[in-house]
């Protein structure tokens, strides 16, 4: 399923054409052989443009196009936000770009260490962009990078053909401005909350705040840094001035701070039971199918990512 900003249902191409017409039009659209597809693109807000992920795990029919990613046009740069799950996907983002400017590609931000964000990467090395990542993240990468790789391979057969750990260039600890003519990114490095190695990128120019997995809309937070740093830094997200966000994972764009409500919900009753769990004397495994239990039917890949939620807030709560 995709989701985009817009309401009402998605317009059926070429309904009002006659079926010849129709036919003749998808052929001329349809890529050559030797040529890369461009992906759909929802602009959000004035040069803000996002590509929706689906809900789904990593598979050959998805290229690993499963997380939001997208590129902000500045008046003499780009500068891309998450490169994509594949060198695939990551080409078919820079064809989408390609297809709107031929301003250069100076930065190409890597958000966090999760492999449906950043194995696109190795499609823009040819611009020679700075990669921009967290200070903990070429750490992350040389931890779990190997690991990202093999499976992603298992997951896409030849489809991850050409996917490899590009290491940042650019590293930030506490914030760093990017100026892209016209309008300013601030970038800001946050302590340990869905990684420990989260960046939340700003554009000024139209209050977009790019919050990447810091935020899931529809599909489970995973938690993969600390859930009370989550919950630390979600407060202070929830109190910056946006008019817009990009979740990691659910529609192109959605009001801010409102949509944080149900990611917030979801990660205080993973705390508040996981607490009582621990108080309780129930074991790990335990907890792990009795903790939020109230959260089912209420998010995508629920059976998936929550087993593993609960174990990781056991381990980092049983020690207060
Ligand atoms: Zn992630």
């Amino acid at each position: 399923m995709r989701h985009q900003c817009r309401a009402g249902p998605p317009r059926k191409p070429f309904e009002h054409l006659p079926a010849v017409a129709a036919i003749l039009v998808l052929f001329a659209s349809a890529p050559s052989w030797g040529e890369t597809a461009a992906l759909t693109l929802t602009e959000v807000a004035a040069g803000v443009f996002v590509h929706g992920g689906v809900h789904e795990e990593a598979s050959p029919a998805n290229n690993d196009a499963i997380a939001n990613i997208g590129f902000v046009l500045g008046d003499d740069a780009v500068a891309v936000i998450d490169p994509g799950g594949s060198a695939r996907e990551g080409r078919e983002l820079r064809a989408a770009i390609r297809g709107r400017t031929d301003r250069p590609i100076r930065y190409v931000i890597l958000t966090h260490v999760h492999p449906d964000h950043i194995f696109g990467a190795a499609a823009f090395r040819d611009d020679k962009p700075d990669f921009v990542g967290h200070a903990k993240l070429a750490g992350a990468l040389a931890q779990r990078g190997g690991y990202y790789l093999r499976r992603l391979r298992e997951a896409l057969g030849d489809g991850a053909e050409g996917s490899e750990i590009v290491t940042p260039t650019s590293l930030v600890s506490t914030r760093l401005d990017l100026d892209l003519g016209g309008r300013h990114l601030m970038l800001r490095a946050l302590g340990p909350a869905h990684t420990d190695n989260d960046l939340t990128i700003m554009d000024d120019k139209t209050r977009t705040l790019w919050l990447s997995d810091l935020l899931f809309v529809d599909r489970l937070p995973v938690v993969d840094g600390s859930l009370l740093g989550w919950l630390r830094e979600l407060d202070e997200l929830t109190a910056i001035a946006a008019n817009w966000a990009v979740p990691g994972h659910g529609p192109a764009a959605v009001r801010w701070p409102a949509a944080a409500g149900p990611e917030r919900r979801y990660l205080e009753t993973l705390a508040r039971e996981t607490r009582a769990a621990i108080k309780a004397g129930t074991s790990i495994a335990g907890a792990a199918t009795q903790v939020g239990q109230s959260e089912r039917g209420r998010w995508l890949l629920f059976d998936e990512f929550h087993p593993r939620n609960v174990t990781a807030s056991y381990k980092e709560l049983e020690w207060e």
